[in-house]
């Protein structure tokens, strides 16, 4: 094939997707900004080109730079990766207007599926349960509006349709707090998102974060790669995940999938995406669905063999899915773990030099990272490393595998959460899988020190 892509992201992921244009023969450029000149996935690629200064809104959100480069570099397609300009519909479709192949579903799906009122009309419309809640526009009289709340009950949850990242939600624990909390989660969702509209949901009180990866080519043809459990989290932010998520309602799963696969026939979705859920009492309750590559996706790699980033690839380039999904075997257990640059006890982040570094390496044991020794860590990006990846026979066998990757890996100059994944690994709630998205910061961190 003589493609040629241009890789509108940074570190780990950048280097990902250039791995997999490689095995394609596809070209690669590389583009980057004045603080990132020694990323490393810039040696790996068939040219680089500067975009801008070191802020992301002159650099990789800076749509205009990142068309230029486009354009002198004569690439078909641009790879968003996940962050920067992954989910937003209008670079999408400015794309599109350019005559740059955007690699992931069109502007109208990615419009669609970030609003997330309207998400969640939709995948109901597929038969997916979805959080109990209020998905109309809310009336401006507050008597109508307790009204509505106290349909739903508390605690509840105010959440910004155009909301992410863990930004845009608050909850309410009784009706005092209601009016000004709505006011306030308005506000913010403006100044956050361009965007006021907020709505009801549910607050679930003691879930499980689960979510299944979808892959469909927009032909009619889609599968699913199972489920993910990302309940270990802080602020909302996921931490550790793993795949399969264990010890779900087989029949509401069962149920679930299908669902996810009849929702990417209705709205004919092209490419990879993650329909993410809060479970509890065996009932799965659709939140949201990403419309991108996810930074966790190497769990549903590792068990399925199946390359997700080389799928995005190919459904870019319009060729089929040709495999079914009774041909898809998933195989043991594959954890993964988020190592950022950030202190382990108060996660303040800590950018800087890195001075030595050694990756775990071995059987089962995969490292998606952009450093090495000698990298001096910006701090104007996110702070994510690395991300360890191991893969066992089955769970138990896959957290002693973690243990021992984890104790192989060290990183000098800076300081990173390194030790509380060691910790982790050894924690009884963890092992027993036990533990819902509130067990890190309610119980966890009280006994941490
Ligand atoms: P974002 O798009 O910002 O990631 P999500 O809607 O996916 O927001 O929710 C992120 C996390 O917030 C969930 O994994 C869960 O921890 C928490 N959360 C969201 N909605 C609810 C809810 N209704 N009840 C309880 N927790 C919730």
């Amino acid at each position: 094939m003589s493609h040629k892509v241009l890789i509108a992201n940074r570190g780990e992921i950048a280097l990902r997707a250039i791995r997999a244009c490689k095995e394609l023969g596809i070209k690669t450029v590389a583009v980057y900004s004045s603080g990132d000149k020694n990323l490393k996935h810039l040696k790996f690629a068939d040219e680089t080109v500067c975009i801008g200064p070191v802020s992301p809104l002159e650099s990789y959100l800076n749509v205009p730079a990142i068309l230029s480069a486009a354009e002198v570099t004569n690439v078909k397609a641009i790879y968003p990766g996940y962050g920067f300009l992954a989910e937003d519909y209008s670079f999408a479709e400015k794309c599109d207007e350019s005559g740059f192949k955007f690699i992931g579903p069109n502007s109208e799906t990615i419009k669609m599926m970030g609003d997330k009122i309207t998400a969640k009309n939709i995948a109901e419309k597929a038969g997916i349960k979805v959080v109990p809640g209020y998905k109309d526009a809310l009336p401006e009289d507050p008597e109508k509006i307790h009204a509505i709340a106290n349909e739903i009950g508390y605690p509840l949850m105010i959440k910004a349709t155009a909301g992410g990242g863990g930004r845009g939600m608050r909850l309410i624990e009784n009706k005092d707090q209601l009016i000004d909390g709505l006011e306030v989660t308005m506000q913010e969702a403006m100044n956050a998102f361009g965007n006021k509209v907020v709505y009801f949901e549910k607050f679930i009180s003691d879930p499980r974060h689960i979510e299944i990866q979808i892959v469909a080519d927009g032909k009619g043809n889609a599968i699913h790669l199972g489920t993910r459990d990302c309940s270990i989290q802080r602020r909302h932010q996921k931490i550790i995940e793993e795949a399969p998520a264990s010890d779900l309602n087989s029949e509401s799963l069962l149920n679930t999938l299908n669902s996810c696969l009849k929702l990417c026939e209705d709205i004919n979705y092209e490419g990879v995406g993650t329909l993410e859920f809060l479970y509890e009492n065996n009932n799965f309750y659709f939140i949201e669905m990403n419309t991108r590559i996810q930074v966790e996706h190497p769990v549903s790699e590792m068990i399925t063999g199946f390359d997700l980033v080389k799928a995005q690839l190919k459904i870019a380039l319009g060729i089929p899915i040709t495999l079914k999904q009774s041909k898809i075997s998933f195989r043991g257990h594959a954890i993964e773990c988020r190592i950022n640059a950030e202190d382990a006890k108060n996660f303040t982040p800590s950018p800087g030099l890195i001075t030595k570094m050694h990756p775990p390496g071995g059987f089962g044991v995969r490292f998606d990272s952009h450093i090495y020794s000698g990298y001096e860590v910006p701090p104007y990006y996110d702070s994510l490393l690395a991300k360890i990846i191991t893969v066992a026979n089955s769970r138990s066998s896959c957290i002693k595998r973690m243990t021992s990757a984890l104790d192989e890996f060290f990183v000098e100059g800076i300081e990173t959460n390194h030790s509380l994944h060691q910790e982790l690994m050894h924690d009884e709630v963890f092992g027993k899988n036990k533990h819902t998205i509130n067990y890190l910061e309610n119980e966890f961190f009280k006994n941490y020190e």
